[in-house]
């Protein structure tokens, strides 16, 4: 019965394209139109020449979770992507000291004795109860909550003392550690959901906690592969994916979606439409204002949203000797993340993350050559900040930091080519409302039950996948986001989730 069911997927990022081959997997039609001319969204390379940059996200966590997402596809990832377990997952540049950080627990015990002398006996403790938590959690992270009846499940009322209301990440490692700088190491993953470890949940601690169990990989070609592989495993299906194609509205009949029209004027129905563009820009943009009660323009408007990154991509004619990944700490951290999400300023010390992927992958660059991704979070486009003014003088500041803090002093000869993302340029050529890259903040009250509805409750008809549905922003929670509007959906057709490829 599904093959005659038509569902259209406005979007190609990692959510849509993940939902896109689940549900094709289970006999729907499923078309996907994407604006950008390449699939991946936010997760799609960047092509510098003969250089490969991933847009944005560079850390797999959790790949047991994508490698699920082919098996309910009958596949396997492995046939479809090369990856690179990375360990050390990353390196931690504070102003007085380095630490090179690994999932393998020996090394990570030795190297915080080494780095750390001064004590930092909680990293069993952390492992241990943060396992207990995750444990309760992850049950809970990955139901529906589209209604009061499925919010308040057994799971969540068992999972409730692991939450720890009152408490953000930074202050919840204050049981293990006391050390400031140590709780920055577990806790400056906050920035993955762009914000700010003291207002972070405490519940997100999991998200350190998951880099130390499970480890971080790379996938050969850039984490864009990951799209494109899920992209094949939809046309392999039966599906239909149109790239260079925006929607430019949803068709309503009252309240009922019943189809998109594209830019270009066309229309096509459909029986379901999975909206995987970004939450607040899809909602101002491609609904009319008076459609909506809970999501329109002046409420949108007021919900908090994440940070927002000057991104600068450096094809460069030679290899630097750093780290695959190295997160660079301002060195007055506070005031850095005082700058970003209180006074919206873009700041003169702040932290930044380098991704130097070519020293594990030489599948990126010409040989001898290297690419390196920068990434510095900055305010949100709520700051009301020039970008096309300060651009520039943000470009010498990010190449004068990788000299200073990184020893590149000299970067500028070494520049073949290069691409900048400003804040104003996730807003404009990104679709992201407000510029916001890791989109609704995940404060507390805008998760779960609060956060918009992965069967979207103001809409028939009409579902959500991506950062900014439940679970939230990061590689596997979206991929958890599209297995649960997918299992919605089918449960909505009456077609059977379980069917076996
Ligand atoms: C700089 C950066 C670094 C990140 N790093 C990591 C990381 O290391 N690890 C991790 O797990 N996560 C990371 N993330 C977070 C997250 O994984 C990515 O942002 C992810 O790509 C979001 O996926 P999505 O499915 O929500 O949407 P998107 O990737 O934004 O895809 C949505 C798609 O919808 C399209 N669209 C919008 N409007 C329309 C329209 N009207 N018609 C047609 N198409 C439309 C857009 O063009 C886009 O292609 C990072 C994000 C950023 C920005």
């Amino acid at each position: 019965m599904s093959q005659t069911k038509h569902i259209i997927i406005i979007g190609a990022g990692p959510g849509g394209l993940c939902a896109g081959m689940l549900l094709s997997q289970r006999g729907f039609k499923v078309s996907v139109f994407d604006s950008h001319d390449e699939v991946g969204g936010r997760n799609r390379p960047i092509h510098l020449g003969q250089y490969t940059f991933d847009t944005g996200p560079t850390f797999l966590l959790m790949k047991h979770v994508l490698d699920e997402m082919f098996t309910l596809c009958g596949k396997q990832s492995e046939d479809y992507l090369e990856f690179i377990k990375l360990d050390p997952m990353y390196r931690l540049q504070f102003s007085d000291r380095q630490l090179n950080v690994y999932s393998d627990k020996p090394l990570m015990r030795d190297e915080l004795a080494r780095v750390f002398p001064e004590g930092c006996n909680g990293y069993d403790a952390f492992l241990t109860k943060e396992a207990k938590r995750f444990a309760s959690l992850y049950p809970c992270i990955k139901r529906d909550y589209s209604s009061l009846t499925s919010f308040l499940s057994l799971d969540l009322l068992r999972a409730l003392p692991q939450l720890a209301l009152t408490h953000s990440v930074f202050s919840n490692l204050g049981q293990y550690f006391n050390e400031a700088q140590l709780r920055l190491v577990f806790s400056f993953q906050s920035k993955y959901l762009g914000m700010s470890p003291w207002q972070c949940p405490a519940l997100f601690t999991m998200l350190s906690y998951l880099e130390h169990e499970y480890g971080i990989y790379h996938v050969k070609g850039g984490l864009n592969q990951i799209s494109a592989a899920m992209a094949k495993v939809i046309t392999e299906q039966g599906g239909a994916i149109h790239t260079g194609q925006p929607v430019a509205a949803l068709e309503l009949n009252g309240k009922t979606v019943t189809g998109v029209k594209l830019a270009d004027g066309k229309i096509i129905q459909a029986d379901a439409v999975v909206i995987n563009a970004d939450f607040a820009h899809a909602m101002s943009q491609l609904v009319k204002p008076n459609a909506l009660k809970r999501y329109k323009p002046e409420k949108l408007a007021n919900l908090e949203y994440s940070c927002s990154t000057f991104m600068l991509y450096l094809a460069l004619d030679k290899c630097y000797d750093s780290a695959h990944h190295t997160i660079v700490f301002a060195e007055d951290y506070t005031t850095n993340i005082n700058n970003i999400f209180h006074f919206r300023l873009p700041g003169d010390d702040f932290s930044f993350y380098v991704q130097n992927a070519s020293v594990s992958d030489a599948s990126l660059a010409p040989p001898g050559c290297s690419g390196l991704y920068v990434l510095v979070p900055m305010p949100n486009n709520n700051s009301g900040l020039a970008w096309d003014e300060l651009c520039a003088n943000q470009r010498e500041r990010v190449l004068d930091a990788l000299a200073s803090r990184l020893g590149l002093t000299d970067i500028r000869a070494h520049i073949v080519a290069e691409k900048i993302i400003t804040p104003n340029d996730w807003q404009a050529s990104e679709h992201v409302y407000k510029g916001a890259t890791f989109s609704l903040s995940h404060k507390f009250s805008q998760l779960l039950y609060w956060r918009p509805h992965n069967r979207f409750e103001e809409l028939n008809q009409c579902y959500l996948v991506g950062g900014g549905t439940h679970p939230g922003s990061g590689l596997p929670t979206i991929y958890e986001s599209a297995h649960i509007s997918a299992k919605l959906l089918c449960r909505d057709f009456n077609v059977d989730f379980a069917v076996s490829a």
